[in-house]
């Protein structure tokens, strides 16, 4: 039995319901292959789509995806039931599927909070946490950086880079925790409130899966030294996608979400071109396209024989299917979220520059 609440329901969802039905409001915890593990006030129920849903929906996008809240008819004494519609969704975090067409797969939906996690004891990556702010603003959630390991740092050096990722991401929370020791979080659940819904996002390694159990409070996921040590052939022990945390929140944590995260560390622009981006800190136009503008530190590189032409042309060309598949979304949505990304890029963007001098 779960509480709606817990579980993040609200009333953008409420107004959506079938209230004289037999239809009941459940949300998705687990997706495999056409089998959902999905829970409600009446329990966890294992379902399958209903066979009209299944011929009227969009291929993929349309299909329920973890996190999403779905219209369920319940069979109570088989623990069984069947989806019959999914309802809007206030965000999802989604992949483009490689090929010809830019096809959607979504990894989870209605997620409020994004943790943005990294770790104090590395360089921090500024293009990274700026490709996650990008990923959460699109995904329809609010940013919260996270620096983990705060044990492995002294409590100065702590505070000086804390100070340095808030004057970076202007307007984004900063935290400071250690899983290993317990700091940060208090503050963590303070955000984490009852019918809160949050992903851990960040590159592998940083400590998301030990910040998640510290706040389940068990060894519910794997860590890394342990996943290290796992012998090739053993079957791991699937972990519940979907997490409810014993003081309110919940936390989705699925295979896709660190494909996800994979996906973006490994994503073209960022590292391949870190020549490229730190040259374009020396451009005279901060959105300089490396194209025509005067003051283009890039192009003066190319003149100058430091940079390789070739390498300049193909970062074009990478940029330019990113503004393609840009260009494909809801140009409305768009356009809002952009103005806001702005703000928040340029501010980014300067700690960028300020470090590169
Ligand atoms: P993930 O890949 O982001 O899920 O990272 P893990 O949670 O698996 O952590 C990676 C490694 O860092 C593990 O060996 C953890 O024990 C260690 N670790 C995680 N958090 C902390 C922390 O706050 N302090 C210290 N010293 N080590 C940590
Ligand atoms: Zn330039």
């Amino acid at each position: 039995m779960y509480s709606l609440t817990e579980l993040g329901w609200s009333s953008f969802f409420e107004k959506q319901g079938e209230p004289n039905t037999p239809l009941v409001p459940a949300r998705v915890a687990e997706e495999n292959r056409s089998l959902y593990r999905i829970l409600c006030e009446q329990g966890e129920f294992l379902a399958e789509l209903s066979g009209r849903f299944r011929h009227e929906i969009v291929p993929r996008v349309g299909l329920p995806a973890v996190g999403d809240w779905v219209l369920a008819r319940l069979q109570p004494n088989e623990e069984r039931a069947t989806v019959h519609r999914v309802l809007l969704r206030k965000g999802k975090f989604s992949r483009k599927i490689a090929g010809r067409k830019t096809e959607e797969q979504i990894v989870a939906a209605n997620i409020d909070v994004a943790f943005l996690v990294t770790s104090l004891n590395r360089e921090f990556n500024l293009r990274r946490i700026e490709r996650y702010l990008t990923l959460a603003w699109d995904g329809g959630a609010k940013s919260v950086i996270v620096l983990n390991k705060a044990d492995l740092c002294e409590d100065e050096d702590a505070a000086t880079l804390r100070r340095e990722m808030e004057d970076a991401a202007l307007g984004v929370r900063v935290i400071l925790t250690s899983a290993a020791c317990g700091d940060g979080l208090a503050e963590l659940r303070s955000i984490l409130q009852p019918g809160v819904t949050a992903v851990f996002l960040g590159s592998s390694g940083v400590g998301k899966s030990s910040l998640i159990n510290a706040l389940l409070g068990t060894q519910q996921l794997e860590t890394q030294a342990i996943r290290a040590s796992d012998d090739r052939g053993r079957h791991t022990t699937t972990t519940r996608q979907l997490l409810l945390l014993p003081r309110g929140g919940v936390v989705i944590d699925t295979p896709g979400m660190r494909e996800l995260q994979l996906w973006e560390a490994s994503d073209g622009i960022d590292q391949t071109f870190a020549d490229i981006q730190e040259l374009a800190a020396h451009c005279h136009f901060r959105d300089c396209r490396h194209r025509t503008e005067p003051g283009c530190a890039v192009r003066a590189a190319v003149q100058a024989d430091t940079l390789d032409a070739q390498r300049l042309e193909s970062f074009h060309k990478l940029e330019k299917e990113e503004r393609f598949l840009e260009a494909k979304q809801d140009a409305a949505v768009r356009s809002k979220r952009t103005k806001e990304l702005r703000r928040m890029m340029k501010s980014v963007n300067r700690l960028y520059r300020d470090r590169g001098r």
